[in-house]
């Protein structure tokens, strides 16, 4: 028996931006909000232009001179950080369906992991903020150094669409943390949660113009916003592409920016490693959050002597997922998230078979879920074997569901396999043989190895990529860095 559907929420039939505390209405381009189970058209955003932009990082500025946000102890940071985890939490199911609604990942995912994370941000930053302390040094001239931080100012934090409110209420939560202001623009294609969010941050008691809130287009709102002169510091999460642009952007006017970006890691599984162990982290590697996140194994690289075993279980599993409705509790699999990005998953099936690559499962659009879902973007759970790591669907972000295998002989080609993309976000190894997981971690270039793990994310520890995944870190020590100046005052001893 499945849990009920939950009873709807209030859905606004225009997305506006929230600015000071008060709603702004936008300009005159208006966007469609789509949900990606049915393609029907749920809301509209209204995108704000230059002048919007202004007025929001206006009032981030106006709020961190005089709102005394950026001066309170931390004591009393931390009983507003830690009431705004209690309202996120409370308003977990409405938060879920809200992202459900433009995303389309499956609502228990959401309800689940994404909004108790969202939460727990806010928490997680009240325990960092309330451990930190800086240096004294004594000269033995008679005087001393106190190493002091301070909040930097105000923040631009970019997001990307596929997990919208798990990743921005990290920044938003490491941002105001620290004592900065900020002004969060979501993407154009799921604004829904992140906009009810951040009423609900205000709901309970956030002082107005601390987080301020901006919707639009990248090239639009999001430009406008990185080339603002009077943002302190950027933080962007999204694709390779556009971190590349607005680190040229933030560039011309000196201002630090973190990057977290795309990735297309390795999956290492060696013949010495606990299959059914690896094959069940695999599954969710490539095929939760529908398949769209930056940290999924998306090239699985195995060991030759294992390689047709593994290839035929795992395909024989994906191919029993259940695709379909995502307010459903027993879907594993949603919609892509828009029309455009299932034609692109979908385009790269041709490609890899064109390139010699054999179609193992899956590689349609999935089809005859119910006349409602008619209209819906579903991909069936995709992989295929390709003939070398030179492939595009083995050095192209594909972002879906869609897994690529590929066989090595020895260690050392498996690892060249797995180091041989200009990506390095994440990787996983797998080998019951304890030289092989040593040497694998030192050698693998990427920001997290998980050693014979599945993805999990440690909170403290640094998350961020190699080569063209990423400049700088998350984390708790890392957005201490990140979002405070250190400062060197000087006295007599
Ligand atoms: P995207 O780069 O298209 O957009 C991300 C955000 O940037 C959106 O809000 C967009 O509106 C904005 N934007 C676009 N152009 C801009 C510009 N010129 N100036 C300012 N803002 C601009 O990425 P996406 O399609 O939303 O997200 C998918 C990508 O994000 C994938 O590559 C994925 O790997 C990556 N991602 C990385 C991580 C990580 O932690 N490394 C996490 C999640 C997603």
């Amino acid at each position: 028996m499945n849990a009920p559907v939950p009873v709807p929420h209030r859905v606004p039939t225009l997305v506006t931006s929230f600015v000071g505390g008060r709603e702004l209405a936008g300009g005159n381009e208006r966007l469609p909000v789509i949900y990606p189970a049915t393609g029907e058209r749920v809301s509209e955003l209204a995108q704000a232009d230059a002048a919007e932009v202004d007025a929001a990082v206006t009032a981030a500025r106006r709020a961190f001179r005089s709102s005394g946000w950026a001066t309170l102890s931390t004591e009393k940071r931390q009983e507003m950080l830690l009431r705004l985890h209690d309202a996120v939490l409370a308003h977990a199911d409405e938060l879920a369906y809200l992202e459900c609604l433009n995303l389309g990942v499956v609502l228990r995912e959401l309800r689940e992991r994404h909004m108790r994370r969202a939460a727990y941000n806010f928490r997680f930053f009240a325990e960092v903020i309330g451990q930190a302390r800086g240096d004294v040094y004594d000269q033995t001239a008679g005087y001393r150094s106190l190493v002091v931080r301070e909040p930097v100012g105000v923040a631009a934090l970019i997001a990307p669409w596929n997990a919208p409110t798990a990743l921005a209420s990290m920044k938003v939560a490491a941002a105001i943390a620290f004592g900065n202001t900020c002004v969060l623009k979501p993407s154009e294609q799921t604004p829904l949660a992140l906009r009810r969010f951040v009423e609900i941050l205000h709901e309970a008691g956030l002082p107005d113009g601390v987080v301020n809130l901006v919707n639009g287009h990248g090239a639009v709102t999001g430009d406008a916003l990185v080339a603002h002169s009077e943002v302190d510091l950027v933080s962007f999460t999204g694709g390779t592409a556009t971190g590349r642009r607005i680190m040229a952007r933030a560039g011309e006017r000196l201002v630090p920016c973190t990057l977290e970006l795309g990735g297309k890691s390795a999956n290492i599984v060696f013949a010495s490693a606990d299959l059914d162990r690896a094959l069940d982290a695999a599954l969710v590697g490539i095929y939760s959050n529908n398949g769209q996140q930056c940290l999924a194994g998306s090239r699985i690289l195995l060991e030759r002597s294992i390689a047709d075993d593994f290839i035929a279980r795992f395909a024989e599993r994906a191919a029993r997922i259940r695709v379909g409705d995502p307010m459903r509790d027993d879907t594993e699999l949603g919609p892509l998230a828009s029309a455009a990005h299932r034609d692109r998953v979908l385009s790269f099936v041709e490609t890899a078979t064109g390139e010699g690559a054999r179609l193992l499962t899956g590689g349609r659009a999935a089809s005859g879920l119910g006349a409602a879902l008619d209209g819906g973007f579903f991909v069936e759970p995709t992989a295929v074997l390709a003939t070398s790591n030179e492939a595009r669907v083995c050095q192209e972000e594909i972002f879906g569901p869609f897994a690529s295998f590929l066989v090595f002989d020895t260690y050392d080609q498996g690892i060249e396999m797995a180091n041989g993309t200009r990506f390095g976000l994440v990787a996983y190894v797998w080998s019951d043989h304890l030289p092989t997981v040593e040497r694998a971690s030192r050698d693998l270039r990427a920001g997290v190895v998980w050693v014979n793990t599945p993805m999990v994310r440690e909170l403290r520890a640094p998350f961020g990529g190699y080569k063209e995944s990423g400049v700088g870190r998350e984390g708790g020590e890392a957005c201490m860095q990140f979002y405070t100046e250190v400062k060197t005052v000087t006295t007599p001893a």
